[in-house]
């Protein structure tokens, strides 16, 4: 399913297999993620352009609208309770809030020591982050775009099969100036990237 774009495409980029983003996002702006092969993770963070104090709060985000799982129609609050985005469009049926970025630390923990040295989401939220001046404090919980993590009633988590598919899309639409962070997502050891990472596309549209 793919939807029309509300304006003007003013940016439109391919993201590699395992890298960083970092773009400025206009209030009024769409930016819409494509989940180009299917089942990829996209690590996601929120600053404010004005003032990077101002950033995405999954605890403020989940605690207002009372769900843990973001879908169409959810407004990303900052740790001032501000909408930075709002979901305008998702043809996924819903997206990860609790399950975290992927480190080398959390990777040598759950899946053994020789998978201290592969990349991780922590490694591109730091790269993309230097050109800012920003550092491993700034790193806060972020959104798994296209990552599926189901809550079982009685609280238990998994990072499991996606729910996402070629093509599929989530738009989101800039309530202030925001610089957005991704990494797309590079973990080999689950299946949140169907054990193989492929590239995203990012599209920016007035
Ligand atoms: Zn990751």
């Amino acid at each position: 399913m793919i939807l029309l774009l509300p304006g003007a495409i003013i940016h439109d980029e391919m993201v590699p297999a395992r890298a960083p983003w970092l773009h400025l996002i206009r209030a009024g702006q769409t930016l819409r993620i494509v989940d180009l092969e299917g089942n990829q993770a996209v690590d996601f963070l929120i600053y404010a352009a004005e003032d990077d104090a101002e950033r995405y709060s999954a605890q403020d985000t989940i605690a207002a609208q009372g769900n843990i799982f973001l879908r169409e129609g959810s407004v990303l609050l900052s740790n001032d309770a501000r909408p930075m985005m709002t979901i305008t469009a998702s043809s996924v049926a819903y997206h990860d809030t609790i399950g975290g970025a992927c480190s080398c630390e959390s990777n040598t923990l759950r899946y053994g020591h020789h998978t201290k040295s592969q990349h991780s989401c922590v490694d591109n939220f730091l790269l993309a982050n230097r050109s800012a001046g920003r550092t491993k404090r700034d790193i806060v919980p972020n959104i798994n775009f296209f990552m599926n993590v189901p809550v079982e009633p009685d609280g238990t988590l998994g990072i499991v099969d996606g729910i996402s598919a070629p093509g599929l899309t989530v738009d989101l639409r800039a309530e202030m100036d925001v610089v957005v962070v991704a990494s797309n997502c590079p973990q080999i050891n689950n299946p949140c990237n169907g054990f193989k990472p492929t590239a995203i596309r990012m599209i920016v549209a007035v």
